[in-house]
This record gives C-alpha cells, structure tokens and sequence, in this order.
C-alpha cells in the first residue's frame, strides 16, 4: 500500500480545526513554513504546523507553492498567546503571521522581454491596443517595471499576466545588495543631546542590559526628543546586526515620519509594513524583514506580527493611541501584543507618549515596567500657554460655536502672517435638525441615532450606517417651516469663520472633505506653502504634522467627553488635547512669542483642563487609577465584552440568556453584569446587546470566556456574536 504524507496546514478561516494537504514526502516543508493551499475554491496563505503519514478516510488536495521558509517558534508562539487571549481560532491568529498579499518573495526588480516576446511583438497587429500600451513601457524603460505594472490599470494588469503565461517576459534578478557592515547601517545621524536626554539613554541601556528586559515607558512631554531617544536606540540595535520594528498609529504614518526615520538612520534598510503600501511593495517589505534584509520595520498595529528573525528592539510609539487596538475580529491590541512579544523573545520593548494609557502607568507603577521621564522640551521654544475661555453664550451660538476670544486670537494670528488650528471633533454641519415647534428631530430609519446636517451638500446623513437623505421642507410632524440646526461640527465651524473672518483663507479636515492619502497630503502641502490661514478638523488633525508657522490651537466642544459613558474618555480627552497642544508652537514665533492652545469650556475647574495647564500628569493618572480601583474598572481589573446583534430582537435576548449562563457558571471570580441593550441599541437595522464580564484577573476571566467561546461554535447561535477582551469600544 503506498503510504501518504500529509501536512497540516492552519488558514486564517475560523474553522475551528487545521486542514490537510498531501505532500510528496521528499517535497514536505519544514514545520512553521508559509504555503498556499485551496479551501473550496479559494486560497489562501497558510502556516504548516504538522508534517506526517496520513492514513485518514478523505482524498487529500495537494498542497499549494511554499511561499516562505519556517517562521520562528517565539512568532508561533505568539500566534497561540492571541488565540487563547483573544479568543479566536488558531487558523485566524496564524493569519496575521503570513504576508497580507501571500506571495513568495519577489526577488524581481523587473521584467524583461524574451526572444519569444521579441518575436510575437514585432508580429502583433496595431489594433491590441494594451498590447501597445505595454510595450511601450518597455521601450520607454528597456524593461518593465514593478512600479509601472502595480500602478497601471486592470486591463494592462491582466495583458501582462497573459504575457507572462505565454512566456514572453522573464524576471530580472533583483539586485540583493545586503548593504554596508552593520556598524555602518547603525549610524545615527541624530541633534546633540540634552543632559536629560543622555540621562534618559542610559536608563534605557541599563533597563535592555537587564536578563531578561522588562518593558520601559518612555514618558516625555511633546518636543522633549523621545523620538531622538528611541532612534539612537535604534541605531545602537542595529549597529550591534540586530532588527528593530517601530510601531506608529494608524495616522502617523505620514511620509514626514518616515522622511525623518531615514534622516536619522540614513544607512539602515528601512521596511514600511501598513496597508497604504500597494500590496506588492508590502509583499517586499515583508519578505525583506523575514530574510533580515530590512533592519528596521515602521508599521502599524499589525506589524507587531511582521517575521522578524533578528528582533532586538520593539518601540511603541504613541503608545496610548487608540488605533492600535483592532475593531474587528481578530480583536488585539497591538501594544499589549508587542509587550508579549517582547517577553516571548527576551527583547526590550519601549513604549512612548507624552500621556501614558492608565495599563501602562499601573504597571509602571507596580515595578513591572521600567520608566524614564523628560520633564523638559529639548528645544528653545517653550511649552505653549494655556488659556481656557467660556464655551456657552448667545453670540457664540451666532457665531456657529466659536468664542469671540478665539475669534481675536485668530485675528491676531491673520495679522502676523501665522497659522492657526481649530480643533471640533465632530464632522458635518450640525449634529442634529429640530423642530423647535414640537422638538421632532431628524433620526435615522436603521439606527437609534440622530442624523448629521451636512449643509455643503444639503444631505442629513447617518454617522452609524451610512444612510442618507434630503431634508424635508417641513416639520413631518407638525407641518412647521423652520427646522433648527442644533450644536456644532466642522463645516460649521468653517461657514462661521469664513463669514467673520472674510479675509482669512479657511479650510477644513476631517474624513468628508479628505478621502484617500492623496487629499490629505495634498492639504499638508497646501498648509506647508502657507497656502491657508485657518484650518479647521477633526482629531486627524492632532497628530504627526508639524507646521511651523502654526502658532494658535482652538478647540471647540471638548466638554463632551466629560460626561461621556466610556469610562476612559478622560484619559482619551486628556491625550487628545495634550497633542493638539503640542501642534502649536514647536517653533518660536517670529517676533519670540511662544503658541498659544485655546480651549472653550464651561467646566475650567475639571481635572482634565487643570492637568493640561499644570502638566502635572502623575498626579492625574495617580488618581484616576485610585478612582478605576474603587470603581473595580480596568486596569485595576480584567474585563471583556460578549456583544451580539440580530434582526429579531427575541434571537438576541435567547442568545444571551444562554451566554449569560454559562459565563456564570464558568466564572470563578469576579461578576458577569446583565445583559443590556448597547448604547447604540439599534444599528443599520440590527439589535444590538452586550453584556459586560469584570474579573480581578485575566486567569479566570479567560477560562470563563474560553468555555463560552466553545459552546457558541458547537451552538451555532442565530445572531452574530463577539468576545472582546480588554474592550475600547462601549457603543
Ligand atoms: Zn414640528
Ligand atoms: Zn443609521
């Protein structure tokens, strides 16, 4: 009897089990190699987890190409952690291991044309006319660029695809330079140090030189240098063969940062691992930092995944910033998961931020992180002043919500040749249309949500589901004429500005008027030419760019987060202004004058506003954890949400009676709440319930919640449900 070799294979499906492939025993890849392989009629990239004889009852389909060699067991390792922690399959947690693109590596520069190529081109007709197009390309060029083929349109994609099947193009051999010594490739190109900042780098090398390392929190004010702190931590890495990855907020990841990087570490071999890169260049990068060809990895959340078999730094930076916790299955945190890896392969992890989140602070606290603190900025310009003025009043109602103390201020600014930044986070023109005769106001027909005025296209639309309509002429419910616009948002705040500042050239940010890369970008350099005088936006504007001519920083209704039902909105306000803060005045102002941050508010004595006046920020994460502690909330306790959302509201209740019990009877510390119906209870036509679980530790909350995990799959219930561990999202 012939005897069968199988490899098991887990792919990012959640199966809940591996799959088996068949393999020729001589052609079996090594445990933890990357393959492509077929489920129904699709493929995907998968990780080999088993190789053996097979004497199972089923055909077995072949198994697909090798895509890359063996990962490494900390990375496996790492996968298993997210599995169990975040309560996901194993096949979905080793998808985040492979190349988003799943491709081998491309050791192509480009293509070139073969005799057989040569031959069939100078036979082609006129009229194929991509045909054409193609070859030109490659007259132009003498060969075929990847660049050319990635950017071109699908019609020349799929002629060069055929091109390629008839084997009229052959690759060109990328050329594998593997670069200077790594003495060279680590030299940093960094500003003299401050004594502080020396004082900073050594702790750091103290704290890396520990065995093993325990995670640092990089606690500096902004323009204290952190950035030139962890860059020549870097390049010490670097310098000594080792690879780095810097992880960024999704919004960071600006050609500015990374113009930077590449200043600082001009010889280091630089890989960008985030979704914006086009998919055949991320494919590069990702097989670059496999091989250890890139020295350094600057990502986003999902490159704390990225394979990198010479690991010897992590850097967090931003380190609170909210984008790096995932919003969808599979639910991770990317700083949770890279202070894990850190711990699974022995290497410091720096996490770094002007605000530290309250986990990381506790843990400093607790000794079980390392900490270093810049009090100072490392520059000649000093913090900005702080000035709050009162939000509320009749004129400023007039005035589409913005304070006649900023209105001077802005003035001011227009006077000297300055810019200024107004911070609304909240897009559209008004965020609710009222009848003031019978209060009805404008609601979506999907959601439980009020609809957004949008007065630059005349549409109200809904900010949960997309939906959008006309408004109507008259009060539906009264026959009344005049509807009311309530409350303020972005476009407001510009129509407002325009009209008392007529001689200001005003423009907005936010996710309406900027879709795509390319507008954003095009904005900035707009604002670099000083091509505009006022700016207006939402939080996307707080982070990352530096104008320097940008002297003012308004901000609108900030009040809300005060009272809003996310226990960590504080915090989230707090670090929001903290960084909108620090847009303003990085430079001095040409006649001397430091920024100036105005914040209209009704509530001047709130902690919040007296912390970002007095920087005290100890004190405030001090005592705001001391409240979590009394409160039983995280970080002073482990929580998750079980959420679920159905058509049939009877579907979500029987689901989480069902959850509910299990999770009590699983549970043997701490308290499952009962169940209720999310804040937004309805959602694009959906009933939407959740049901809060607090444990004092993550041992017998992930026990609980594993159980439910595995009744759910084999249960089969009839709504969609999640488990999110360590959840962000109330709503
Ligand atoms: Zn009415
Ligand atoms: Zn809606």
């Amino acid at each position: 009897m012939h005897a069968l070799t199988s490899a098991t294979v887990e792919v990012p499906l959640a199966l809940g089990r591996a799959l088996d492939y068949a393999v020729e025993p001589e052609a079996a890849p090594p445990v933890g190699s990357v393959v492509r392989v077929t489920v129904g009629r699709r493929s995907y990239p998968g990780v080999v987890t088993a190789v053996g004889p097979y004497d199972g009852p089923h055909r077995l389909k072949p198994l697909g190409p090798v895509l890359a060699s063996p990962l490494a067991n900390s990375l496996l390792a790492l996968a298993d952690f997210v599995a169990d922690y975040y309560q996901v399959t194993r096949g979905v947690a080793y998808g985040l291991l492979v190349p988003a693109a799943g491709s081998p590596a491309v050791e192509v520069a480009a293509w070139r044309l073969t005799e057989v190529g040569q031959a069939a081109l100078a036979a082609l007709p006129d009229r194929r006319r991509l045909a054409r197009e193609l070859a030109g390309h490659i007259n132009r060029e003498g060969v075929l660029s990847l660049a050319s083929i990635e950017t071109a349109g699908d019609g020349l994609r799929r002629e060069f695809a055929s091109w390629r099947k008839a084997g009229w193009l052959a690759p060109v051999a990328a050329v594998t330079e593997d670069g200077a010594p790594p003495a060279e490739r680590g030299r940093a190109r960094l500003p003299a140090f401050t004594p502080a900042q020396q004082a900073a780098l050594d702790i750091l090398a103290e704290e890396a030189g520990r065995s093993p390392p325990r995670p640092v929190l990089l606690h500096g004010v902004t323009g204290s240098g952190k950035t030139a702190i962890f860059l020549a931590r870097a390049a010490e890495t670097i310098a000594a063969g080792r690879q780095v990855l810097l992880l960024v907020p999704e919004i960071n990841l600006t050609p500015q940062l990374t113009d930077w990087v590449r200043t600082a570490l001009p010889a280091a071999r630089i890989a960008l691992l985030h979704s914006r890169v086009a998919p055949g260049e991320r494919n590069r990068a990702w097989h670059a930092a496999h091989t250890g060809k890139a020295d350094l990895v600057i990502g986003t959340r999902l490159s704390v995944f990225a394979s990198l078999p010479r690991l010897g730094l992590v850097i967090v930076d931003e380190e609170h910033d909210g984008s790096y916790k995932q919003d969808e299955s599979p639910r991770y945190h990317a700083r949770d998961v890279a202070v894990m890896r850190g711990r699974l392969e022995g290497v410091p992890v720096v996490l770094a931020s002007a605000t530290p989140c309250l986990e990381s602070w506790q843990n400093m606290r607790l000794d079980r992180y390392g900490y270093v603190h810049l009090a100072e900025r490392a520059t000649q310009a000093p913090l900005p002043a702080i000035r709050l003025i009162p939000a509320r009043g009749q004129r400023q109602q007039r005035q589409g919500g913005v304070a006649l103390g900023l209105v001077d201020a802005i003035r001011e600014r227009l006077a000297r040749d300055e810019q200024s930044l107004i911070l609304v986070n909240r897009r559209g023109y008004a965020p609710a249309l009222y009848c003031p005769h019978c209060a009805w106001t404008a609601a979506c027909r999907h959601c439980d949500a009020k609809l957004t005025w949008h007065q630059v296209d005349r549409r109200l639309r809904c900010h949960h589901c997309g939906w959008q309509e006309a408004p109507p002429s008259h009060c539906p419910a009264c026959g009344h004429a005049e509807l009311a616009a309530v409350g303020v948002g972005t476009q407001r705040v510009e129509a407002a500005l325009r009209e008392l500042l007529p001689e200001a050239r005003v423009a907005r940010a936010d996710s309406d008027a900027l879709s795509g890369r390319q507008a954003w970008e095009a904005l900035v350099r707009r604002m670099q030419r000083r091509e505009i005088d006022v700016l207006v936006g939402t939080q996307m504007l707080a982070k990352g760019h530096d104008f320097p001519l940008l002297t003012l920083v308004g901000v609108l209704e900030a009040d809300r987060a005060l009272f809003s039902t996310d226990f960590r909105a504080q915090e989230d306000l707090l670090a929001l202004l903290t960084q909108v803060a620090g847009r303003a005045g990085r430079h001095l102002s040409s006649d001397g004058r430091a920024g100036e941050v105005i914040v209209q508010t009704d509530f001047p004595e709130h902690e919040v506003y007296r912390t970002l006046i007095s920087g005290d920020f100890a004190g405030f994460a001090d005592a705001l954890l001391e409240r979590r502690r009394a409160l039983g909330l995280p970080p002073a306790t482990r929580m998750a949400l079980v959420r679920a959302e159905g058509k049939r509201e009877e579907d979500v209740k029987a689901f989480f009676d069902y959850a509910a019990g299990v999770v009590r009877g699983a549970l043997s510390e701490g308290q499952v709440y009962a169940p209720q119906a999310a804040p937004l209870a309805r959602k694009a036509g959906e009933t939407r319930w959740l049901m809060v679980v607090v444990a004092p530790r993550v041992k017998p909350l992930q026990a609980a919640l594993s159980t439910l995990a595995r009744a759910l799959r084999l249960n089969r219930p009839r709504v969609k449900w999640v488990i999110d561990i360590d959840p962000y999202d109330f709503g």
